[in-house]
């Protein structure tokens, strides 16, 4: 394939919700598998419903997940300007081309005549749409004479710009995903093209736009499948060749039912957001992966595989990795249910692959939140002997803050369980002979440990419980020995007598 060409065309109407990341990705993939372009153009003609700080968030946020834009409004590019509200004159022109040509009409009717249809069909429990059948019976210039519409245009009376959906046709299309999509034009309606306040609709600023854009494929999200047969009449009114169109899956709920909305994250306690958004608004925060500890490239990894399979049983995919395997073709056409604890799954196994000294860096960061300063190479042996049980870079403080802070207090159940009235005598006799263990590693503390356990003939299971609930302060975390050795000699005795001090019976 060549000149592959693709955009991803945000609306800066509020935070990019997870499934909007995805259809971002399949872009990105596509493009950079195909040696195409990707593109970010903003979308922005409705000035209703503008939200402060929206665009910013959708450049942060695809800055996090690695996708990266050859063209847009940071980028920059020979096929700007990449924000929609910059090309009124753009727009401008190519509405006239339309009315030029016949296919399109302006239309006179007010909100409150249109209103007062609607209501009146309703009442005889019909719709009210505007469309081959009632056009000719409202107020527009297909209606009314060329010289009545004249007249009201120079009167500067209020008008739309409708598109003229033609009679009796069949509109028809092949989808990457969904083959051939057919529709018949009377279920179409005449949508406007151009609102009153001069500026285009998203049809129309978006036909227009991919077109001089040069967009090879239009890969996009299910709820945009509706607007293609309009889409398709509008290139061939142009008679603009047309790009291939994908409409990529809806991601649903994890109960398998419904679109995974944003509301669904708070109820359920995940984040449906790639960076966490305070809205200027209302003032409310909505989560976000980032935040919650998720890596960039597990949060990528599940995305990708929520409505495409690459065929194999590889589930753990690198981005360089995705990029290879991804096929448009592979994407289903069936709502891809998104599970929360696979989520978690994909960090845990990035967390995995990546090396002691990257995850001692990240978990030094909230070492030091918590103001404890302490040397990375140590921290990075600690990273090293629990990174198997944490699923997010916070969980290393769970797992292992016992290696920077003595245990203040000590488990009850595990008290009442594992220390009996004579523990504390024989964890002192035993420090005793800890004391004496000069090269303090792993191995001869655990000899010293054994052999005293054994020449007292004590429960082994039970005085190892009894040591690392005086070192952990539970019965939590790796091998006892490792905790002693890197805890170091001075604070393990220092603990194992603090704990016969505390723990009396
Ligand atoms: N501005 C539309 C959106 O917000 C773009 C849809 C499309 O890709 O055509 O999703």
């Amino acid at each position: 394939m060549s000149d592959i060409r693709v955009r991803f065309a945000p609306s800066p109407t509020g935070p990019l919700h997870m499934g909007g990341v995805r259809t971002a990705l399949y872009n990105y993939l596509f493009a950079r598998k195909h040696g195409g372009k990707m593109i970010l153009r903003i979308e922005d003609t409705d000035q209703n419903r503008f939200v402060a700080g929206a665009e910013n968030y959708i450049e942060r946020s695809f800055e996090w997940c690695g996708i990266q834009f050859d063209e847009g409004v940071k980028a920059g590019g020979d096929f700007g300007p990449y924000k929609q509200s910059e090309r009124s004159a753009i727009y401008r022109e190519y509405i006239g081309e339309l009315l030029e040509k016949g296919h399109a009409y302006y239309a006179f009717d007010t909100p409150e005549e249109l209103d007062a249809l609607r209501k009146e069909l309703e009442a005889k429990k019909e719709t009210f749409v505007y469309d081959t059948k009632s056009r000719m019976g409202l107020r527009n210039s297909l209606s009314l004479s060329k010289e009545e519409t004249e007249k009201l245009l120079l009167d500067g009376t209020p008008y739309v710009i409708r598109f003229k959906i033609p009679e009796n046709t069949e509109v028809s299309f092949t989808d990457i995903i969904r083959g051939t999509v057919k529709v018949h034009s009377s279920t179409l309606d005449d949508k406007v093209l151009f609102k009153t306040d001069g500026l285009p609709t998203y049809h129309l600023a978006n036909i227009v736009d991919d077109h001089l854009m040069q967009i090879s494929h239009v890969i996009r999200g299910e709820e945009w499948l509706p607007s293609a047969p309009l889409h398709v009449l509008l290139y061939e009114a142009f008679e603009w060749e047309k790009p291939q169109f994908a409409h990529l899956p809806v991601i649903l709920k994890p109960v398998g039912k419904g679109k995974l909305s944003k509301r669904d994250g708070d109820k359920m306690g995940f984040p449906v957001f790639p960076l966490e958004w305070k809205d200027p608004k209302s003032g409310e925060t909505f989560a976000g992966y980032r935040e919650d500890g998720y890596l960039p490239e597990a949060f990528v990894n599940m995305l990708a595989l929520l409505g495409w399979n690459p065929g194999t049983e590889q589930e753990v995919f690198p981005m360089e990795e995705l990029i290879q395997a991804f096929d448009l073709e592979r994407v289903v056409k069936s709502g891809a249910k998104f599970n929360p604890d696979k989520a978690k799954w994909f960090n845990q196994q990035f967390i995995r692959l990546k090396s002691d000294q990257e995850l001692a860096q990240a978990f030094d960061k909230i070492l030091k939140e918590k103001n404890i300063e302490a040397p990375i190479g140590f921290t990075e042996k600690i990273v090293a002997l629990v990174k198997e049980r944490v699923e997010f870079i916070q969980d290393f403080w769970t797992q292992a803050h016992f290696f920077y802070k003595a245990p203040e207090e000590y488990d009850a159940k595990v008290v009442k369980k594992r220390w009996k009235e004579e523990t504390g005598a024989h964890i002192t006799e035993m420090t005793g002979k800890l004391r004496q263990v000069e090269n303090w590693q792993a191995d001869a503390i655990k000899g010293c440990m054994s052999a005293f356990i054994q020449e007292k003939e004590l429960s082994m299971g039970q005085m190892m419980n009894a040591i690392r609930l005086s070192l952990v302060g539970s019965s939590m975390g790796p091998d006892l020995a490792a905790i002693a050795e890197l805890i170091g000699k001075d604070e393990c005795l220092a603990r194992l007598e603090k704990a016969v001090e505390r723990i009396k019976k």
